[in-house]
């Protein structure tokens, strides 16, 4: 193929904007928020799980209390009862016995559901006070998730604006180059990401390899309109660039 050494020259300067441009997608790619907002979603789906099982914790634990709560009161009712009987003083004196002792047996139960009942308030205010501060980081995730989605998508936009304005360049150079040449090139990137790469101290500046003196010697003699390519990478070489 033959294209003028301006052209050869100018597929250079697109496989440099493209270059850019990779660099540009790789930028927005690797943007620090984006691992800030992974961390920060996955971190909300443990929140909202830990805060489920908080309130189905509590859940419980107000079906504990209920049934605690009622244990107690039946205890109170028949204590009121025999103390009741107690007080009005008409009984046998053997059954006055028993009726003490009864009142002594239900005072000891009582205490100990209190106890029971006690700790079941406790062990709600203490999953209470988890799901509370859940509910907080929950809200603080809400806030950091936005934050974060603001600043990336500043600095979405700065990249995209630069990456529009290197197309832009790219379609402006593209238009003034051989058709056939550009084609090449396309063709030759899409494979390997380097369409093309100038000739440098006997070196492909694609591949970085150096090329073999018996081709560097061909290529001498041929003409500057004459497209080269890398033996190694396969890309247009292009003579004469500085
Ligand atoms: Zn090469």
């Amino acid at each position: 193929m033959k294209a003028s050494p301006s052209d050869q020259a100018q597929v250079l300067d697109i496989q440099k904007m493209d270059f850019h441009v990779a660099t540009l997608r790789n930028k927005v790619a690797a943007l620090p928020e984006i691992v800030e907002l992974l961390a920060a979603t996955q971190r909300q789906a443990v929140v909202r799980d830990l805060a489920i099982a908080a309130q189905t914790q509590i859940n419980d634990i107000k079906r504990e209390l209920i049934r605690s709560e009622s244990d107690v009161e039946q205890v109170v009712v028949r204590l009121q009862k025999d103390e009741k009987r107690l007080a009005d003083g008409a009984t046998a004196a053997k059954e006055l016995e028993k009726l003490q002792h009864e009142v002594q047996t239900l005072s000891s139960r009582r205490a100990e559901l209190e106890e029971v009942e006690l700790e079941i308030m406790m062990r709600m205010d203490s999953v209470k006070d988890r799901l509370n501060e859940l509910t907080a980081e929950a809200e603080q995730l809400v806030a950091k998730v936005a934050e974060a989605e603001g600043r990336k998508s500043v600095a979405t936009s700065a990249i995209e604006a630069e990456i529009a304005t290197v197309i832009s360049e790219r379609q402006a150079t593209v238009a003034g180059v051989d058709g056939a040449l550009v084609e090449l090139y396309e063709k030759i990137r899409s494979g390997t990401g380097t369409g093309a790469a100038a000739l440098r101290e006997g070196r492909c500046d694609g591949c970085h390899l150096a090329i073999n003196s018996v081709e560097l010697g061909r290529m001498k003699t041929l003409a500057s309109d004459e497209v080269v390519r890398c033996e190694e990478c396969r890309c247009i070489l292009v003579r004469g660039a500085h």
